[in-house]
């Protein structure tokens, strides 16, 4: 599995489509100061569902979608898709080619798509769950980062490996299923006094 291509049209500072494609091997992205290189990495890591707008170097969500320039107006609507090859089928879905998309409007609607057919969040969160490369994944090393890791508390140091071995689904999965037994007990008990109010 590798990144095949971002297409970002109206994010930050790409007003216009741009399609950035890459190949087996490194890929560098070079540029003067504030040219938009980090603008890109902030572009996959909002595809894959980022909601801290911190992280994304904004104060509101709004901020991601291109706020214009002195010959240019602001647009409407933020839009990022990128493009994964899965012919080893890492990712579990059958498509030899996966494609996420995300869009933001400045009303504040907002919509995810995967190969095209809109989504929830959540399906986008599952399919990249231990691959390394969800939001909270270690695909993406940003500034300063590294340092974080290395001095942060045991628990969050925990959580990086426990996706690199691939155990972040089952926990996951283990919180929903403790989640709805709870749920069910307190069911059960509302059913009990209902029957001893019968009785
Ligand atoms: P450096 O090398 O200094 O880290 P960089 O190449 O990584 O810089 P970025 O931080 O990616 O640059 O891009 C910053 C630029 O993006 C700034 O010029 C900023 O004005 C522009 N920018 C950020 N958000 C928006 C937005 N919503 N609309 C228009 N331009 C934006």
């Amino acid at each position: 599995m590798y990144l095949k291509s971002i297409e970002v049209q109206g994010f930050k500072s790409f007003a216009n489509k741009i399609v950035f494609e890459f190949h087996n091997g490194i890929t560098g992205i070079v540029g003067p100061n504030g040219s938009g290189k980090s603008n890109v990495a902030d572009a996959v890591r909002w595809v894959l569902g980022e909601q801290r707008v911190k992280q994304l170097r904004g104060g509101t969500m709004q901020d991601v979608i291109f706020s214009g320039t002195e010959n240019r107006k602001p647009l409407s609507f933020a839009s990022v898709a990128i493009t994964m090859d899965n012919s080893d089928h890492k990712l579990s879905v059958a498509y030899e080619e996966v494609t996420v998309t995300r869009r933001l409007y400045r009303s504040g609607e907002s919509e995810y798509l995967l190969n095209g057919t809109v989504c929830r969040l959540k399906d986008i969160q599952e399919l990249f769950y231990d691959t390394g490369i969800g939001k909270e994944g270690y695909s993406i090393i940003g500034q300063g980062q590294i340092d974080r890791i290395l001095s942060t508390k045991p628990e969050e140091a925990r959580e990086l490996f426990d996706e690199a071995t691939g155990i972040v689904k089952f926990k996951k999965r283990k919180k929903t299923a403790e989640k709805k037994l709870e749920d069910e007990k307190q069911n059960l008990l509302r059913v009990n006094d209902i029957l001893t109010e019968l009785e």
